[in-house]
């Protein structure tokens, strides 16, 4: 029977640490870190989301601004906020809460974040540098599984690797980050031969929003599995993951609950991202 990986305790430890180097900033430096969210319309899991982001914001010290546009919003005036919380000294992250109303273009407004304030890591320039190797802010989702593996004492070095899913928030960053620590990496999509893939996998990690599209039967005993993927039920409203977990559970060696798993990293890695941002706002040397 595979071990849990507790997410939610990895988040807590992330974020506590982020608290302790708030603490420090803030009384060495004056710098108080600022994260902005920017939240258009009225989908309610985004509401949910940009709540929870807000508080975790506040916990660890931040200060925090949420910024709601109705959905009526033109793509002019949510560029205008963008460029405005751009040139605010106060703000250090900028986040637009995604989906935009359809007719928004979100490459065009995720585009118009400073690289340097994108705590999402979704800017061109800073997903195009994670291909490149250099340094980038990194993706949160992607970057909490990093975390989770390494919590784990899982060494990517020499592994096999296959993501499920290829999006450009979760799956390619993902399989990016795993290839750069030199996992041989599989990256499989819609159209990709899955139990086949997903039977060579030491270290599979499935982010293509399935319910259960992962049977646990395909599982290579003694595999570490990641379920990013987070579905609510129809028949009672709770969340499922992508993995059929309890099959998949008898056969990896850890495995991640749905909830409690990646969830709460994807807001740790974000508040991280975030105190990065502000000490890179100080200058090379002064942090
Ligand atoms: P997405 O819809 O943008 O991408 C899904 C990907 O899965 C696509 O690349 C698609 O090719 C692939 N896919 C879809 N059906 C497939 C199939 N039958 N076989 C193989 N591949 C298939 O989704 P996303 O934004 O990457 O999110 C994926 C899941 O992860 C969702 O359930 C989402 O809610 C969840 N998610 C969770 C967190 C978190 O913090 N835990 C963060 C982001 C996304």
């Amino acid at each position: 029977m595979a071990q849990l990986i507790d997410g939610k305790a990895v988040a807590a430890r992330v974020r506590a640490e982020v608290k302790a180097e708030v603490d420090r900033l803030r009384a060495e430096k004056g710098l108080v870190p600022g994260l902005a969210v920017v939240r258009v319309g009225e989908d309610p899991a985004s509401k949910t989301y940009v709540s929870g982001k807000k508080k975790a914001a506040e916990e660890v010290g931040f200060l925090s601004w949420e910024h709601h546009r109705d959905s009526t919003v033109s793509q002019d005036e949510l560029l205008a906020l963008v460029r405005r919380l751009n040139e605010d000294p106060a703000v250090h992250g900028v986040l637009v809460q995604l989906p935009l109303p359809r007719h928004i273009d979100p490459d065009v407004i995720i585009s118009a974040v400073r690289p340097e304030k994108d705590v999402d890591g979704f800017h061109p320039l800073n997903a195009g540098n994670l291909v490149l190797g250099r340094p980038a802010t990194r993706a949160c989702t992607p970057l909490g599984v990093m975390r989770l593996l390494e919590e784990i004492g899982c060494e990517p070095a020499g592994k096999r690797a296959v993501v499920v899913g290829r999006s450009n928030i979760v799956g390619k960053p993902m399989a990016l980050m795993l290839l750069q620590r030199n996992a041989t990496v599989t990256l499989c999509h819609s159209k990709s031969d899955l139990p086949s893939e997903v039977s060579r996998a030491d270290i599979l990690v499935v982010a293509a929003g399935v319910r259960e599209l992962v049977k646990g039967a395909w599982i290579k005993p003694g595999a570490v599995v990641i379920d990013v993927g987070m579905n609510r039920k129809e028949e009672d409203g709770k969340l499922v993951g992508d993995v059929e977990f309890q099959a998949a559970a008898e056969r990896a060696s850890f495995i991640t609950p749905v909830p409690g798993g990646v969830g709460p990293m994807t807001i740790a890695m974000l508040i991280r991202n975030t105190l990065e941002a502000a000490v890179r706002g100080l200058g090379p040397s002064s942090a």
